[in-house]
């Protein structure tokens, strides 16, 4: 358990894109896995979570389809006054801050799922953007106190490398977000709901994090309180399910293949699984000597392992 002066902070990140949720609904006719109930458990989760300590801080992100909002704390409400003045608050007894966070999150999600829509035809979630943006939303709370840390991300579709035309930009962004992670100590955790995320396993692997496709999507609080609830101390001294086989192939910048051996560029790091002069990501020019002539000090391009 955390010390008075050690403030936890919880960032969870929930994918809201709106087509993949939309798919959900004739499906399953009888048991029906909606956003809200999808919502319901975050809130359970979050609401735990600040409940544990007086000094928990939450925040909670939603990622839509070219967009990320932040559901808790939001715009409309102003930090400090802690919602103490605030009207909504019912007067069954329950913790203040709990039933204010709920309401916020639900009034935001309504305002997002409402007014965002889908643009061009990119209907990937912007995974990298989100993470960055909770990122920040960590680093500046990160200044003023010793602060335990925690990013968690509830995943929905498939994630990048296949398909849409700005995937491998958005895989340049996800691994320098994991990256900035990993060297303030950041732990992500991430909950896959679909079909699992090859740069999701990395990314929890990388930082120390869980990764977990829940077999059973009407579990969703229960997976979350057991398993991602835990900080990383008490995680030691429960049985877990097993860590997920790491996928660590990258795909290539070209053709979106998953690739062993491949072409890096030295400057941007863009994975190709052919040779070009030019690396299409950054546009910078190789100067190819003759392969005999090649010394491995001065290759430009060299290959992974
Ligand atoms: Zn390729
Ligand atoms: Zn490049």
């Amino acid at each position: 358990m955390a010390s008075e002066d050690e403030i936890s902070l919880l960032v969870i990140v929930v994918d809201v894109n709106p087509i993949w949720w939309g798919q959900q609904l004739p499906l399953s006719s009888c048991v029906q896995f909606t956003l809200s109930k999808c919502l319901d458990a975050v809130m359970v989760m979050g609401n735990s979570h600040m409940a544990m300590s007086r000094t928990n801080k939450l925040a909670v992100i939603a990622s839509h389809c070219q967009d990320s909002h932040f559901l808790y704390p939001s715009k409309s409400w102003k930090a400090g006054d802690d919602g103490a003045d605030d009207a909504s608050s019912s007067g069954d007894g329950k913790y203040e801050l709990l039933s204010v966070a709920n309401n916020l999150i639900a009034e935001e999600i309504r305002n997002v799922m409402s007014k965002t829509e889908v643009r061009g035809n990119s209907t990937d979630t912007l995974l990298a953007g989100t993470l960055a943006k909770a990122l920040c939303c960590i680093l500046s709370m990160k200044k003023e106190l010793q602060i335990i840390l925690h990013l968690f991300y509830l995943c929905c579709t498939e994630q990048v490398i296949k398909a849409a035309e700005d995937c491998a930009l958005q895989y340049m962004n996800f691994m320098n977000v994991i990256f900035a992670a990993q060297k303030q100590n950041i732990l992500i955790d991430a909950c896959v709901l679909d079909s699992n995320s090859g740069l999701l396993q990395q990314a929890c692997d990388i930082t120390g994090g869980l990764y977990l496709k829940i077999p059973q999507q009407v579990a969703l609080a229960q997976y979350l309180l057991w398993v991602f609830l835990p900080d990383s101390e008490q995680r030691s001294q429960l049985v877990l399910p097993p860590p997920a086989h790491v996928d660590y192939r990258a795909a290539c910048f070209c053709h979106r293949n998953l690739i062993e051996i491949g072409y890096v560029c030295s400057v941007c790091l863009s994975i190709f699984c052919n040779f070009s002069p030019i690396c299409t990501t950054c546009e910078t020019a190789f100067k190819i000597q003759l392969p005999q002539m090649v010394k491995p000090k001065k290759k430009k391009l060299k290959q992974t392992t």
